[in-house]
């Protein structure tokens, strides 16, 4: 099982938060903090080391347009999958949505089940794109980086190729044990003459790099004839 992930919910309708809370964390993929008004979604933005894989963005607040929001927080940086929810669906609202850096623009009334399915097509667009990140541990995983952040130290642990691809597959596989066979055929091709001794080396420096204890590990667990990546370990 992955980890839920953290979505920012903004919207000042009690009752459709209420709805769009219950539906994304009906299957246990999704775990959403709501805010009523632009200055309730700052504040849990600002807070330390606060992470959000989407933010699911009202237009009509009562503080301010969603819309001016959106834009403020791609100029701030902000890369993750923004999804606008407006009442009215003009074309031209639908131009100005895009124009300010939203990803997607939902009208209502809209079944919960279609945003979801919205949610889902942009986290798997984000998932594959340069400005993934990912929570391993205490680490944030940048594979187009390759970099492992840590937050609290702070620091920076830079990987490999075949590192990144490691922890790249592992978490795919969301704490599930991998055989070192589908590893090795993953990260190194289906073609290629390499060894599991490789493989064994590859895992041996990874651990030096990202375990507390590289005798004892904690995040990348040895398994009967494979590994898993135990992804919410602190
Ligand atoms: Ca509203």
């Amino acid at each position: 099982m992955q980890l839920p992930r953290p979505i920012l919910l903004v919207e000042d309708d009690v009752m459709l938060r209420a709805t769009v809370v219950e539906h994304l964390a009906a299957d246990g993929a999704f775990a959403t903090r709501e805010a009523g008004s632009v200055a309730e979604a700052e504040m849990l933005l600002s807070v330390e080391h606060a992470r959000f894989d989407a933010i699911l963005l009202d237009v009509g607040l009562p503080d301010a347009d969603g819309r001016d929001f959106c834009a403020r927080l791609r100029r701030g940086g902000c890369r993750i999958p923004i999804i606008m929810l407006t009442g009215s669906y003009t074309e031209a609202d639908v131009v100005r949505g895009l124009d300010a850096g939203a990803n997607d623009y939902v009208a209502k009334p809209f079944r919960p089940s279609e945003l979801l399915a919205r949610v889902r097509a942009q986290l798997r667009v984000f998932d594959n794109s340069e400005d993934a990140v990912f929570t391993i541990g205490p680490y944030q995983f940048r594979p187009s980086a390759r970099l492992l952040v840590e937050p609290k130290r702070p620091r920076k642990l830079r990987l490999t190729d075949k590192e990144t691809s490691i922890l790249k597959f592992m978490y795919r596989a969301g704490g599930r044990p991998v055989s070192r066979k589908v590893l090795l055929n993953e990260v190194w091709g289906y073609s290629s003459a390499v060894s599991t001794h490789t493989l064994e080396t590859h895992v041996y420096r990874l651990r030096q790099k990202i375990e507390v204890d590289p005798s004892n590990p904690r995040l990348l667990v040895m398994h009967h004839g494979g590994y898993s990546l135990a992804l919410g370990a602190a």
